[in-house]
């Protein structure tokens, strides 16, 4: 269990307040012209040796995706953007550091911006976000204020702004390049690739796109060195993770711990357990609604990280744990997320425009059992159809976790359809 000493979020629960003081008060703006004058290689190859990987869902190594940031622009400025679109159902991390951490986070955006070069910083909150939205607002007026940011941003000799930009409540604009669409305000549709945000990014600029939770991290790693960050977790899956714990547990939470924790011992030592107890447990979906779902005979000894779960079928994803026990009708509850996913297709691409409505539409009658047995392969294969045939992943989003109801609950949705199937030849009988 991660001592609370090595805790990067020391108020992420919010205790202590949000204000400037108390940033400062737990480390937040220490040095940080010290480590600006390193250098952006310096900071880059800090990154890079302590295993971050991005956690905003991909996982792909925040070090190796700055080192991608062109030095040469031909003049043009280079930008950061933040993805506080935190619309994944199950996945509420990002809104605490928000609401709780902000410095956090407007250090780390500095930090960054000296990593790649960049002049300014753009945070894209999701739009049911308002109160989150005026606590960040705040911070970074503070900053502003205390020279921590803008003209010789904390007396580095670099000029950085930070702006605050409200989304409008689409999904999808967690996409990074719908998010960068939106951000040039137009629609929030998801950009074909390549060109990368690296070299096209927002208003045609070099652009790197990274989660809240990857920028906020990145002050305290800095500080106190790859070599600790690394020290948690195991190769390639390194350091330590907000985790939201939610569903049916006795003390729902979110909580900083290494990576590679078990999922028994998060779900028991910081949620106070299955709601019932262990036996009662059913399911449980790792990584917020996106990954597929894991039935408890594999949840036992599941290892929570990149690989770990990868193992298993399923993945980290932003690390949300949903917990469902034996009470859940696991049918039911995917077919709200197909219902949410065919909801927030931007509809750009045929697959995933046709797709999540006739998956949508499938799972609504597999929740009452009106459907053929064949009717599952046919969904399956529809799912796979979908998977890897769209310009972004809410495709893959939407596919796979009916993908994983089928693979690990099968007899349970043969039962529905027979049971069903008896009751209606009963009654014509
Ligand atoms: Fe839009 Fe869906 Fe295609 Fe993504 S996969 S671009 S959400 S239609």
């Amino acid at each position: 269990m991660l001592k609370d000493s090595d805790r990067i979020f020391q108020n992420i629960y919010g205790f202590k307040g949000s204000g400037l003081k108390t940033a400062k008060s737990i480390g937040d703006w220490k040095n940080t012209k010290k480590y600006i004058a390193k250098g952006r290689d310096w900071i880059v190859d800090e990154i890079k040796n302590s295993g971050l990987r991005g956690r905003g869902g991909a996982g792909f190594s925040t070090g190796m995706k700055w080192s991608f940031m062109p030095k040469e622009t031909g003049g043009r400025p280079v930008y950061l953007t933040i993805n506080a679109d935190e619309g994944e159902p199950g996945t509420c991390k990002d809104r605490e550091i928000l609401r709780n951490e902000p410095h956090k986070l407007i250090e780390g955006a500095l930090l960054a911006a000296a990593a790649v070069g960049a002049c300014a910083a753009y945070i894209y909150v999701r739009g049911e976000f308002f109160r989150e939205g005026e606590v960040l607002q705040r911070a970074i007026d503070e900053a502003y204020a205390a020279g921590l940011i803008g003209k010789n941003s904390c007396g580095s000799g670099i000029d950085f702004d930070v702006h605050m930009q409200m989304g409008a409540g689409a999904y999808i604009c967690g996409e990074e390049s719908a998010l960068i669409e939106s951000l040039e305000g137009k629609p929030g549709q998801p950009r074909l690739k390549p060109p990368f945000p690296a070299n096209v990014g927002l208003y045609g600029c070099p652009t790197t796109v990274n989660n809240v939770e990857s920028i906020a991290v990145v002050p305290t790693i800095l500080r106190r060195g790859a070599k600790w960050f690394s020290s948690f977790g195991r190769e390639n899956n390194l350091g330590t993770k907000l985790f939201c714990i939610s569903g049916h547990v006795n003390n729902p939470c979110i909580v900083e711990e290494t990576m590679g924790i078990t999922m028994r011992d998060l779900i028991d030592t910081h949620a106070g357990g299955v709601r019932g107890g262990w036996d009662n447990l059913l399911a449980v979906i790792p990584g917020g609604a996106s990954v597929p779902m894991m039935p408890k005979n594999l949840c036992e000894e599941a290892i929570m990280d990149y690989d770990g779960l990868r193992e298993h079928g399923s993945g980290l994803g932003t690390g949300a744990v949903m917990v469902m026990d034996r009470s859940t009708d696991l049918i039911k509850a995917i077919a709200r997320l197909s219902k949410f996913y065919a909801h927030e297709s931007c509809g750009q691409c045929t697959p995933c425009r046709e797709g999540t409505g006739w998956m949508s539409r499938m799972m609504e009658r597999m929740v009452t059992g009106d459907m053929a047995i064949d009717e599952i392969d046919m969904l399956q294969d529809v799912t796979k159809q979908i998977e890897g045939h769209t310009i972004c992943a809410l495709g893959d989003a939407a596919a796979w976790p009916i993908q994983g109801l089928i693979r690990h609950f099968r007899p349970e949705i043969e039962r529905r359809i027979n049971d069903r199937a008896s009751r209606l030849s009963g009654q014509a009988a």
